[in-house]
């Protein structure tokens, strides 16, 4: 009892002290992502990065229609968002937003870390991407406007070297440089090809997506024309 006392009696002087103000600016992650479908990879991500960062919560946003990605299949949004849904749900900490599917034309990450920003300017918002994703930060559309609005945290991921974003920070100039942080996170080699990979065979997804994805991909057949 003594104890939870001289904790509120330090609360108080860190908060007479300013503590309040710095509290207000909170931080929140935003991890995008295709999803197609989402798998344990990402939430390990997501999870390591928010407890590393200390970021309130995660905000997963699935991408309506992806710039980069064409010649493969890609399911339709409704069930995208549907999947990401399920993984994340148990997780307190875990949100979902739906403002890259309902946005018409293509998802530009500019678009919707500006989004993120103009609904709270005071929070720190950090983008969420692999090892592999960061790397296309210089061919996104207008590199300058998403350091403006957000940091970048690179997880590390089996294939994909951190020592390559290095090499790119150097050459983006002071300002990345000191947004964009690596993150060595619990190594998992799953990627949404290698399962679309496993379900056109035919193969077992079982503890490489969370179960109730795995349910709902075979209740929905949502890769059904995979197998065709
Ligand atoms: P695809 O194989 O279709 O590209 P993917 O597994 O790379 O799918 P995406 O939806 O493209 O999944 O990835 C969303 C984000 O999650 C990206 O920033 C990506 O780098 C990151 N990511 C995906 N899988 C992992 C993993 N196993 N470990 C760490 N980061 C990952
Ligand atoms: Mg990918």
């Amino acid at each position: 009892m003594k104890h939870n006392v001289d904790k509120i009696k330090d609360l108080r002087g860190v908060l007479s002290n300013g503590g309040a103000m710095v509290k207000a600016r909170r931080a929140m992650g935003l991890m995008g992502g295709t999803f197609n479908p989402i798998h344990y990879g990402h939430l390990v991500a997501a999870e390591a990065a928010r407890d590393a960062f200390d970021l309130d919560q995660v905000i997963f946003v699935p991408s309506g229609q992806p710039p980069h990605k064409s010649g493969f299949f890609v399911a339709d949004p409704e069930h995208r968002y549907l999947m990401t849904f399920l993984a994340i749900v148990s997780n307190q900490r875990f949100e979902i937003s739906r403002v890259e599917i309902d946005r018409s034309g293509p998802s530009y990450t500019s678009d919707t870390l500006a989004h993120f920003h103009a609904l709270d300017p005071t929070v720190a918002w950090y983008f969420i991407t692999g090892a592999d994703a960061i790397l296309d930060i210089v061919s996104w559309h207008n590199t300058g406007g998403i350091f403006r609005y957000a940091h970048f945290i690179a997880a590390s991921r089996p294939g994909y070297s951190l020592k390559k974003i290095e090499a790119m920070r150097r050459q983006l100039g002071d300002e990345p440089i000191a947004r964009i942080h690596p993150l060595e996170v619990p190594a998992l080699a799953i990627s949404s090809s290698q399962i679309r990979e496993r379900l056109t065979a035919g193969l077992s997804i079982k503890y490489l997506v969370p179960e109730a994805v795995e349910h709902y991909i075979a209740k929905n057949d949502v890769y059904a024309a995979l197998k065709a």
